[in-house]
């Protein structure tokens, strides 16, 4: 785990620095990150989502052979009939998987299904349906058409000896059909991350235990659990651990000793029992803890040993905020070596959005498209940090950078759909 961090000083700035923005927090943090270079070698199914750690080069053309793209008759382009038409013979049928092994001569044509081999002598393929049939073995073919018309040449999409897809490259349900058309059944990929993550409160309970007066049930955890599990990661879930110094320094280590990245919840603020920022600083060392954003301030990162470490705050929608913000781009460039931001898209707001300047916020928003193919977007309703169902209700966020004063109904707001983390 020592490729985690880089070993230049992650508290250059002093931890008392001040307020960080949204954006100079995410790159005080990817500053810090050295990307995992161990590898595996998976076989294809496996490897989906995984990160690429080798080029692929293709030993092979593909397609392999110049082939037709439709079902129909093919000759050679010296030979297309006058505006007026001609009738051809048909010497033969070329199936995919069964080629014509004659040669086609001037005059004549081949019957030829979509992804058979193109007949030696022929370069092109008119499609059936502009091919009257005139008697057993012959066609007549109209005018109108031209030399290479639906056909595929050998090595159109890829090329014998040419970068397929590059090192670093996250596998996409195309890449394994591109790597199986290459007859490849490997490919080296990046060891995963290891990220372990526990709740920290007295408060908290587990499922199935009852509840005294003041209690909550512990559901960061579970919406954590929902968010690592969508990313290529392995997720090691610790539990709760109560607002106790030795407790909670005991779960730093042994997180720490387990994981490339810890994640906490809770006990970030500045309450009495809020024990996350004066342990890391014992323990460990404090990039940041304050960001100027909404929900989410009090976010607590630095490391412990070699992992990463995030002390998001304890309010269930702060914990997601923070995590899409800034845990998940970090674990994607610990994976891939990559940056990567959530898309964002422009859509209009259907209601007065209220917002002081200051802070960042990430409202929870409704993202509708119209029949007219406009977006728009609303409010959840009630955005407190604690109020989850505004997650659950929502599909995007309503993004209102810090300089923002509000938005009125029918003006442009930038949002970032859920749809983009997954
Ligand atoms: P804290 O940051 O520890 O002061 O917590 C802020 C608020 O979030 C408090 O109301 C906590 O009860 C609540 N909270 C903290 N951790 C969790 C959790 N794991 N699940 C649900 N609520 C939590
Ligand atoms: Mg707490």
């Amino acid at each position: 785990m020592s490729d985690v961090i880089r070993s230049a000083s992650c508290c250059d700035d002093g931890p008392e620095a001040a307020t960080l923005t949204v954006d100079e927090a995410r790159q005080k943090i990817i500053d810090t990150i050295c990307p995992i270079s161990s590898s595996e070698k998976l076989t294809l199914r496996n490897a989906l989502g995984r990160v690429l750690a080798e080029d692929i080069i293709s030993p092979l053309d593909v397609p392999g052979h110049t082939n037709s793209a439709m079902d129909g008759y093919a000759l050679s382009g010296d030979d297309l009939p006058p505006s007026d038409g001609q009738i051809y013979p048909v010497i033969g049928k070329s199936f995919a998987g069964a080629p014509f092994n004659g040669r086609c001569k001037t005059g004549q044509c081949v019957r030829i299904m979509t992804g058979a081999v193109m007949p030696e002598g022929t370069d092109t393929v008119i499609m059936q349906e502009h091919v009257e049939t005139t008697g057993p073995d012959r066609v007549r073919i109209a005018g109108g058409h031209h030399r290479g018309q639906n056909v595929r040449q050998a090595g159109e999409d890829i090329k014998a000896g040419g970068t397929v897809l590059q090192t670093s490259h996250t596998l996409t349900p195309a890449d394994l059909g591109i790597l199986s058309s290459l007859g490849t059944g490997e490919v080296r990929v990046r060891r995963r991350p290891r990220v372990a993550f526990f709740s920290t409160g007295d408060e908290l309970r587990s499922i199935g235990e009852p509840l005294a007066i003041g209690d909550v049930y512990d559901s960061n955890r579970y919406s954590l659990y929902g968010m690592l599990k969508r990313l290529d990661v392995e997720v090691l879930d610790m539990g709760v651990v109560k607002d106790d110094i030795n407790e909670l320094r005991n779960a730093f280590s042994e997180a720490a000793s387990m994981a490339d990245v810890v994640i906490t919840s809770g006990g970030v603020s500045v309450g009495e029992s809020d024990y996350i920022k004066p342990i890391l600083e014992q323990t460990g060392e404090i990039n940041f803890w304050k960001i100027a954003m909404k929900p989410g301030r009090p976010l607590t990162q630095g490391r412990i040993g070699n992992s990463l470490f995030f002390g998001l705050p304890g309010n269930p929608v702060a914990v997601m905020v923070t995590f899409y913000q800034f845990v998940q781009p970090a674990l994607n460039f610990l994976a891939s070596g990559r940056r990567s931001l959530p898309w964002t898209i422009m859509a209009t707001s259907s209601v007065d959005i209220f917002k002081r300047p200051g802070r960042y916020e990430f409202q929870r928003g409704i993202l509708e498209q119209g029949a007219d193919g406009q977006l728009t977007v609303i409010k959840t309703g009630q955005q407190g940090s604690g109020v989850l169902t505004s997650m659950s209700l929502a599909n995007c966020f309503i993004l209102l950078p810090e300089d923002c004063d509000g938005i009125s109904s029918g003006e442009t707001v930038q949002v970032q759909p859920f749809s983009t983390f997954i």
